[in-house]
């Protein structure tokens, strides 16, 4: 049977049943999956040497002839030895495998092969230490060139892999290639066969160079379209003008008792200059973490409510969700506009015009009903607010705190819930993304940063502390505590199996309240502790009744205790620059002098010159870029990054790359808005922009 892109990997020869299930593991199912899983490394097999020239520490492959081939028992390590001799016209050299006994039955005395490894020196010869082994042949897979390397499975072998892919490399032929022949033309790119063929099996380093360079714009381009394409839609869809009422704006300002920054006051106008067109907004807000977003959020609100419309925000924890809910009661007691809270395990409610801030406790039924007739106008609640049954009567405004990767899907969802029209879309991050790389991500998504902090706040003393600090710095704490202040202890994740960070930050705050402060009260906060925990916890910390928090990361955004002024951070060389940035903004939320101490065991090389430059940096912005240089773009895009599964070659490291595809996606889409001249390609894009996570 010839092969096609959707035969089953089953049917490929020597596939039985057992080996198409560990393949699956890695998501190959079919022809087509298997020639898109690519190598992630090669061997460089390529340099072919007669035996005489091999010298200890050469990586090469030699050809000759098995003079003998046996396996032995290992009599010191239990293990099974094979042992062979193979010659050229130049000489001889040993062979030595472990535990591969099959290669026996493989190979035998008089075979002609390839072998191919790195060559050592042991007991006065030298020999090769588990090589590649192969028959010669003119198209070799395992030796005799640059070699893949797959990203593999338990029982799956490199060999296995090779074999297979080099059966579905017949019908690579058949693959649709997605770039229009005129950005191929430009740069005089390699059809996609040939690019795929080169990538499992190049020919020379050249080769595969430039089919990299090929898949990598691929993947760029299909991203750039997708995104502009998604962009395209939305900008189509109707939203509700929100009227700005500069008056009442002014108002409203005036009363919260200190002046807006000018980033501030820039971002609130651009925002309600969006929100007034009948077109949906779709703006991300960056801004330190105190730089006072939620104000302009606020504003926002505050106009949509006037308007008669509502306002949803979304918050990524449970606690997050009841602090904003508590700040927008401050903010609104005394105006017409009505917040609520809805989590999970809380509800609550403050009517228009509260005389004084409030909370009132409200059934689940009630307040989705107040919800639906548009009694409430702002609402505050998490990211899954929008699993809920949740109906708006109007809706026209959703904020998301926090979320980088708010997909497609939760926008669908958004659109259902609002009814036909498209909610104005604002997303706020504390984590500013380097310009190139957010225009990448977001296409041309609007941007307001907010890159002044208020006046009067007082930087962060940071320090690192190596492990001989220790005893000062649990001294310093308890100075700080016996002045009435108290300090957060931030904890890593251990090792993935814990995923949450429990163990860590459970053994730590046993520790400290055992071993270092006896005489105060520790309190442990993680993501497994149930909400009424959770609250019980922040309760007890809020009130000072707690000196101590221990806490993982999972709680890592936002929470505003001013009065602590001391955050430390444990195994600080695990985190991302950015982490540390926005886990130091839980401190310095106040007129206390605060401090941040990044305790390492690192005490030279790359993780310390990281943690140094940070101590440097001025800002979120810096910070931002620092990350960019030292660990790449994905690492702090994190998640983000890692959303977009279909980006299997580039990054968003190849900055150049990535900026010619976005300006070819833009110009394609400008000459033909629909792809109607390019059906396939509408399809392809389309797929990616629904499997990525487009903001
Ligand atoms: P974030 O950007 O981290 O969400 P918030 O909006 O929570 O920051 O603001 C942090 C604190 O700063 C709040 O207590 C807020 O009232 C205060 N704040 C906001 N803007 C200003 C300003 N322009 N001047 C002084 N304080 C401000
Ligand atoms: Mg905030």
């Amino acid at each position: 049977m010839p092969l096609s892109l959707d035969t089953k990997i089953e049917q490929l020869t020597r596939v039985g049943r057992a080996t198409a299930a560990r393949i699956a593991k890695l998501g190959v199912h079919t022809v087509a999956d298997l020639l898109r899983h690519y190598p992630f490394r090669y061997d460089d097999f390529g340099q072919l040497l007669p035996i005489a020239k091999l010298a200890p520490g050469t990586t090469a492959t030699v050809r000759g002839r098995i003079e003998l081939i046996e396996n032995r028992r290992s009599p010191r390590r239990r293990l099974m030895l094979t042992e062979a001799v193979i010659a050229d016209a130049s000489g001889s050299i040993q062979a030595v495998w472990f535990n591969q006994p099959y290669l026996t039955r493989v190979f035998h005395p008089g075979d002609e092969v390839f072998v191919a490894g790195s060559v050592s020196y042991e007991f006065h010869q030298l020999q090769f230490v588990n090589p590649s082994l192969e028959l010669c042949q003119e198209f070799t897979l395992h030796t005799a060139r640059l070699v893949p390397i797959y990203p593999a499975t338990e029982r799956i072998t490199q060999r296995q892999i090779r074999f297979l892919v080099r059966q579905a490399l017949a019908a690579v032929d058949f693959f649709a290639d997605p770039l229009p022949p005129a950005v191929r033309q430009k740069y005089n790119f390699s059809t996609l066969a040939w690019a795929i063929r080169q990538i499992h099996f190049p020919e020379r380093p050249a080769t595969l160079a430039r089919a990299w360079e090929r898949l990598k714009f691929d993947e760029l381009f299909l991203l750039q379209l997708a995104v502009q394409l998604a962009r395209q839609n939305l900008a189509a869809l109707p939203a509700h003008p929100i009227p700005f009422q500069p008056e009442m704006s002014q108002r409203f300002v005036k009363a919260l008792g200190f002046q807006l920054t000018d980033d501030q006051r820039k971002a609130a106008w651009r925002i309600l200059q969006d929100i007034g067109k009948g077109a949906p907004m779709n703006r991300l807000l960056e801004g330190e973490v105190g730089s006072g977003k939620t104000v302009v959020v606020a504003m926002a609100a505050l106009n949509t409510a006037s308007a008669g419309f509502q306002t949803v925000v979304m918050a990524p924890t449970e606690i997050l969700a009841e602090q904003h809910f508590k700040t927008f009661a401050r903010l609104f007691s005394g105006w017409p506009v009505a917040v609520a809270l809805l989590t999970r395990s809380r509800r609550a409610v403050q009517p228009r015009q509260a005389a004084e801030p409030e909370k009132r406790p409200i059934s689940k039924r009630a307040l989705l009903s107040l919800v639906q007739r548009g009694e409430v106008d702002l609402v505050v609640g998490t990211h899954a607010l929008l699993q809920e049954s949740v109906r708006f009567k109007d809706l026209a405004l959703a904020v998301v705190d926090e979320q980088h990767r708010f997909g497609v899907e939760q926008r669908q969802r958004l659109k259902s819930v609002a009814d036909k029209v498209l909610p104005h879309f604002l997303s706020l991050t504390a984590t500013p993304i380097p310009r190139t790389l957010a225009l990448m991500l977001y296409g041309d998504l609007a941007i307001s940063a907010i890159r002044q902090l208020p006046r009067e706040r007082k930087p962060i003393t940071t320090r690192l502390v190596t492990p001989l600090g220790r005893a000062r710095l649990y001294q310093f704490i308890r100075e700080q505590i016996s002045v009435g202040r108290q300090a957060f202890v931030i904890c890593p994740l251990i090792d993935p199996s814990d995923r949450l960070g429990v163990r860590a930050a459970t053994d730590e705050g046993e520790k400290l309240q055992r071993e270092v402060f006896p005489a105060l009260n520790v309190g442990v906060l993680h993501g497994k502790l149930s909400a009424d925990k959770k609250a019980a916890v922040m309760a007890a910390f809020t009130s000072g009744a707690v000196h101590i928090l221990v806490s993982t990361t999972v709680v890592e955004v936002g929470v505003d205790i001013p009065n602590a002024s001391t955050i430390v951070i444990e195994g600080a060389e695990r985190f991302g620059l950015s982490q540390l940035h926005q886990l130091r903004g839980r401190v310095g939320r106040s007129g206390h002098q605060s401090y941040c101490f990044l305790c390492t065991d690192a005490e030279t090389g790359d993780a310390y010159e990281r943690l140094s430059a940070f101590l440097q940096a001025r800002d979120g912005f810096e910070i931002a870029e620092l990350d960019l240089r030292y660990r790449g773009p994905g690492q702090i895009l994190g998640s983000v990054q890692s959303g977009f599964a279909q980006l299997k070659l580039a990054s968003f490291s190849d900055l150049a790359l990535a900026q010619n595809a976005r300006h070819d996606a833009a110009q394609l889409l400008s000459d033909d808005p629909k792809l109607t001249h390019y059906p396939m390609l509408a399809v392809i894009a389309k797929q990616f922009g629904s499997d990525s996570h487009l903001e």
